[in-house]
């Protein structure tokens, strides 16, 4: 039977991280992972033929760029894209876009409220509308 010095339960970011450091400091690891494969939340899977999607995170906004660094992620294939933009589905077939430039998130979201203004008149206010979002069209 083998012997380890590290039995890390969970392949998720924070296991395999710890997992590598604990390698490279000399420690014999074993990773378990009741999946079949490794990742967790940060894994990104082919939801449809040939489009691959993170499956729930999706913003690198808690990865410690330290251990980008120090694992040397980008030689193991790392390869951070910038999130030109959002996409949030609302109610009536409508949606809320938002980009990296804040000129034009302003101007959706101007958008958004000058439909308010339409459908629920006064009660449109900077927090929203009174009854729910309200669509480009001017109804909720
Ligand atoms: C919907 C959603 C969106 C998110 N969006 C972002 C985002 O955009 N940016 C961001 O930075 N963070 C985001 N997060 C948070 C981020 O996903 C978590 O902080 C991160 O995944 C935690 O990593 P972890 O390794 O601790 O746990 P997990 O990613 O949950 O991994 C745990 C792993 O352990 C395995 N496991 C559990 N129990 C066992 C067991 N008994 N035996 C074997 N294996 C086991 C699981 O299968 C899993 O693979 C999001 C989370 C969710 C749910």
């Amino acid at each position: 039977m083998k012997a380890y010095d590290v039995i890390v339960v969970g392949g998720g970011h924070n296991g395999l991280a710890c997992a590598a450091y604990l390698a490279r400091a000399g420690r014999k690891v074993l990773v378990l992972e009741r999946n079949d494969r490794v990742g967790g939340a940060a894994m990104s899977e082919e939801v449809f033929p040939g489009f691959r999607f993170s499956v729930f995170s999706y913003v690198v906004s808690l990865l410690r760029p330290e251990i980008i660094r120090e694992l040397e992620l980008a030689r193991h294939g790392l390869h951070i894209l910038p999130l030109e933009s959002t996409l949030t589905p609302l109610a009536n077939n409508d949606y809320l876009a938002q980009w990296s430039d804040h000129d034009q998130n302003r101007r959706e979201l101007r958008s958004i409220r000058a439909s308010c203004s339409i459908c629920c008149g006064s009660a449109a206010t900077s927090a929203g509308c009174r009854k729910r979002i309200c669509t480009r069209s001017g109804s909720c």
